[in-house]
Parts: C-alpha cells; structure tokens; sequence
C-alpha cells in the first residue's frame, strides 16, 4: 500500500500516545516485576529463617522478612502493600498453617500486613528513609521497631488464636517470641534494605571507598572465627562466649558506619541461623540467642550511625575550612586590589596639587627669564620653590605608596603646630590669591603627636584643601582656621572655614570614596584622610556644619594609646 502524505502526518501526530503507551507499560512491567521480587523475597526469607514453631501459634524466632517489607512499605509507599499481602498469605498456606481453612488464612496475614503498614508508616512520619544514618534517626528506628513488633505480635497471635479457637493460655509467651523474632528481623534487615534502595545508600560519602574489599574480608574471616569458637565449644560456654561476636561488628560498625554496621548484623544473623540449623539447638538456647542478637544488633547500628555522624561532621569541617581558605584568599586578592586601585588614586590625588604648583613655578621662571627682567636671586627663589615641591611630592609619593604597600608608618614625634605650618605654607600662594584669611589657633605648649609626618600632612592637606574649594565661592570675610586641644590621650585638631557648608545630598556619602560634588574632583581625599587617620589610631568626622568643622584625632607622644 502508498503511503501517503496523510499516512505520515497522522503516523507522527499518533506518536506521542504510542511513547506515553509505551512508558506505562514499561512503568507496568517495573512494578510487577519488583512486586514479584518482593513477594518471592518474602516467602524465601521467612522460608529460609525456619527454626522450629513455638506452638501452638506459628512463630518462629526470626523474621527477616518483617524488616524487608517494612523497609520497602517505608521506601516506597502503599504500592507495594498488594506484594506484601500476597507474601504473608503464601507463607500461611505454604508454611505457616498448611491446613487451616482460606479465612484464616487470609484473616491472618492481613493483620500481619496491616501491622507492617502501621510501622512503616510510624518511620515514614519520622523521615526515614530520608533520614537515616544519624544517630538521632537510629533511636527512632529502634524505638518505633520496639513498638511496632509489640503491635505485629499482638496482631498476629491474637488474630490467630482468635480464629482458630485455641485457648489465649500461650497469648504472652507467643507474644513476646514473635516480638523477639519482628524486632531481631526488623534490625537485621530494615536497614540494610533501605539502605539499598535509597539512592545514596551505599555510596555515601562519608566513608573510604579504598578499604572496602579489605574491611569486608577481614570481617567475614573473623566472624567465621568467633563462630567457629562460639558453636565449637558446646551451648552453654558457647552462650558465654558469644561476646566475642561484638569484636568484628564493632570494628565494621567503626570502620564503614551504619551501612558496614547493616552488612555484619545481617551477615552475623545469616550466620547464627545456619550455624543454629547445623546445630540443632532447642528452644531456650534459641530465646537465649535472640536476646543477645538483638542488644548486639541494637548496639552496632547505633555505633555505626554515631561512627557516621563523626565522619560526616570532620568531612564538613574539612569542606568549610577549604572553603574558609579559598575566602581568604579572594578577600586578600580583592584587598590587594583594591589597596592598589586606592595607591594609584591617592598618589595622583597627592601629586596633582604640587605638581601644579611645580608647573606655576615654572612658567613664572620661564615669564621672568623672556623678560628679561629676572635677578638671579629671585630665579633661584622660583628655582629652590620647584625643587622643595618636587622633593615633598617625590616624598609623598614614597610613603603613601609604603602604607598602601605594607601598611608601614613612619612615627615620629611632630609638633602640632609645624603640622599646621606645613599646609599653610603649601597652600599659601593660593590662600593669598584668593584673598583667604589663614588662622592657626593651637596652644603653644600642646603635647606633640607620635604620627607619619607626611601622612597626617596628607589629611591636612585635604582638608585644609576642600575648606579653600568651599570658601573660594563664598562672600567675604573668607577664611579657614585651624584649631587644636588635648584630649586625654589625643591631640584633637579642627580644620574650620566660613564656606557655604555641605551640600545636603553628600552629608551621608561624604567619606565614601568617589563622592564628590566638584566637577573636576575625585571623591577621593575624605575617604583617604580617614584611611589615614584610622591606620594612626585616630578618628576623623564631620563635627559641625556651620561652620563647617572637620575634627580627627592623633595619639599624644608617649600615652600607650598607639
Ligand atoms: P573631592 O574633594 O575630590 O570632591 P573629597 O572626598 O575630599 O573629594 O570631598 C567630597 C565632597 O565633600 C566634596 O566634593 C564636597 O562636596 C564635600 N566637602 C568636603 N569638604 C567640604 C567643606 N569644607 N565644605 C563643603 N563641602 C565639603
């Protein structure tokens, strides 16, 4: 037949539905297959875990099969509950009561399914299987596998006894056989079960993988030891010293945490059922086996978690403290960074100002010479301004650079008012050709600072600086003064001028770096005269605004303040 056009069209459109068909029937095929596998895993374990019955009711001691279906039920939810069912009632009519009618059967095994959902579910409501491994979820586990092994046993040997019409004379002693045999079951086997399906299971973390193999054959040959020891040696030493089992369930527990401590439980269990089978024991020795499986069982889940937690916790410790590193070392890169972007700011910040005043000097030298009219006395004035200029920026420069660098300063016992005598003569050129009025106001006996000369005279300058850019614009009488007193172990100095004060917008920003209100400014120099101040133990603010008063403090020469 042609295919058509159409044909394919309605082919592709079809398509769709037939990949979804086919998902759910490979969904289908994955839950019937597993159902199986737990419903034969089921039968074979309580098949395999065959000791004897405890009469009338039949209870064996050991019941793996609880812990599987328990671990599942919890893992996966009600969808495995059909399995479970049809698991317990082959075991009624295949092995445990062969002859009974269908409803007994039947009635049976649903209280046992019944009681394995109500525990399942109490571990669900406590987030396993989410949560296991730590040690807080191990004693859950144990405190919900005690309780819900009361209520399996009560369930299934009340039912039972109920519906076969025998006397409740063997109600408490079934009971607690049935209990010893769900709880045994449930700590072989629920642990090891969840940890195999989970997805992190086995392959967590915490433990090393390269001593795998070893660990686990070291483990089995002493196990094979111990029991060799214990079986060989007759029951009742035998019972003695069945102690020994707790040195290789220890030594696996400690080393490979709860999975390691899953594997010997179930592994020890498996053992002592052949090795009892081989044996032929009775009743009592069995009870007696139980208990003792139990406490060892109890114990090495709970060093396994504990071992876990230990490690989980040192291999956290571990990641934070590399992540820890790789902070510090990006925050001292970025400090780096940043201290350089801060250098080169500053140091042309810093150099500007003489470097203009190098170049006045210069064409003033250059005016004089063309006229003519120059003595050599005043060209070596103009001559000897340059080079002092040049010599405080080459200065500056080197320190600024050294504090950025390696956060160096260079203390020195300086006077106050030589710090004030400095900046009025570098700025006074341009004080006195804009008609500025200088006023230094500083006590003649004040106590000298321990300071970086050329640092502090860098605050000054700044500040001394913004006070002549303020006043520049402002009506007369203009002026700037510069104020200073003791303050316990602190000079304070106060740079003081009639300008207009701080625009409202900067007041917030004013020592950020890069805020400024000046068309050809940086924003820098607040924010540098504070870097500055704050590396000499000082403090620079904003003290008053009208009139604007700019206050830092210095360490007194000699107070033990730095
Ligand atoms: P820049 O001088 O390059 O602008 P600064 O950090 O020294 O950078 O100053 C930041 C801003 O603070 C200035 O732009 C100005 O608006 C304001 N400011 C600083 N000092 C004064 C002052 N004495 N009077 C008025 N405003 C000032």
């Amino acid at each position: 037949m042609a295919t058509t056009p159409d044909d394919v069209r309605r082919a592709l459109e079809a398509a769709p539905e037939r990949r979804i068909d086919r998902t759910h029937a490979h969904e289908a095929a994955r839950y019937l297959s597993r159902s199986l596998a737990l419903f034969a895993g089921y039968l074979l374990l309580d098949g395999a875990s065959f000791l004897f019955w405890v009469d009338p009711v039949p209870v064996k001691p050991w019941n793996p099969q609880v812990g599987l279906a328990v671990a599942l039920l919890c893992a996966a939810g009600l969808r495995f509950a059909p399995a479970v069912f049809a698991g317990a009632l082959a075991s009624e009519i295949l092995l445990r009561s062969p002859g009974h009618p269908a409803a007994v059967q039947v009635v049976c095994a649903l209280a046992l399914t019944i009681a394995m959902i109500a525990i399942a579910f109490a571990l669900r409501r406590r987030g396993f299987p989410r949560v296991l491994g730590t040690v807080r979820s191990t004693r859950d586990f144990f405190a919900i596998a005690a309780a819900g092994a009361l209520l399996s046993s009560f369930a299934y040997v009340s039912t039972s006894l109920a519906v076969t019409g025998a006397p409740f004379d063997a109600l408490w002693s079934s009971v607690l056989h049935k209990w010893l045999g769900d709880a045994l079951g449930m700590v072989g086997a629920t642990p090891l079960t969840l940890l195999a399906v989970s997805p992190r299971g086995f392959r967590a973390p915490e433990m090393p993988r390269s001593t795998l193999a070893f660990d686990l054959a070291v483990f089995a040959v002493s196990l094979l030891i111990v029991l060799a020891v214990v079986f060989g040696s007759g029951p009742i030493r035998g019972e003695r010293l069945f102690y020994l089992l707790f040195l290789p369930l220890i030594v696996i527990a400690v080393r490979r945490g709860l999975a390691g401590a899953a594997v010997g439980i179930a592994a020890t269990q498996v053992a002592i059922i052949v090795a009892l089978r081989i044996d032929q024991r009775t009743i009592e020795d069995a009870t007696g086996y139980q208990i003792m499986m139990l406490a060892l069982g109890a114990t090495t889940l709970l060093l396994g978690a504990v071992a876990g937690e230990r490690r989980r916790t040192q291999l956290e410790l571990e990641r934070r403290s590399a992540e820890l590193r790789a902070q510090q070392q990006a925050l001292a890169d970025a400090m780096r960074v940043a201290a350089a972007s801060e250098t080169a700011s500053t140091l042309a910040h810093e150099m500007s100002q003489p470097l203009s005043a190098i170049g006045t000097y210069a064409r003033a030298g250059v005016e004089m010479l063309r006229r003519g009219t120059a003595s050599p006395d005043e060209l070596n004035n103009v001559l000897q301004r340059i080079v002092a200029e040049s010599a405080r920026t080459r200065e500056t420069v080197q320190r600024i650079r050294d504090f950025f660098r390696t956060g160096v300063i260079h203390r020195e016992p300086v006077e106050v008012r030589r710090l004030a005598s400095d900046v009025e003569g570098a700025m006074r050129d341009r004080l006195r050709a804009e008609g500025i009025a200088f006023g230094v106001d500083v006590p003649e006996r004040i106590a000298q600072v321990d300071v970086d000369r050329v640092q502090v005279g860098t605050v000054l300058h700044n500040l001394v600086g913004n006070a002549a850019d303020a006043v520049a614009g402002a009506p007369a009488p203009r002026w700037i003064r510069i104020a200073a007193r003791e303050r316990g172990p602190h000079v304070e100095i106060d740079v003081i001028d009639s300008g207009p004060g701080i625009e409202p917008g900067m007041r917030e920003a004013l020592f950020e770096p890069l805020a400024t209100t000046k068309p050809t400014g940086m924003g820098l120099g607040l924010a540098i005269a504070r870097t500055l101040v704050t590396a000499h133990g000082g403090r620079l603010e904003l003290a008053h605004l009208h009139p604007t008063t700019f206050r830092f403090t210095l360490p007194i020469h000699g107070s033990d303040e730095p």
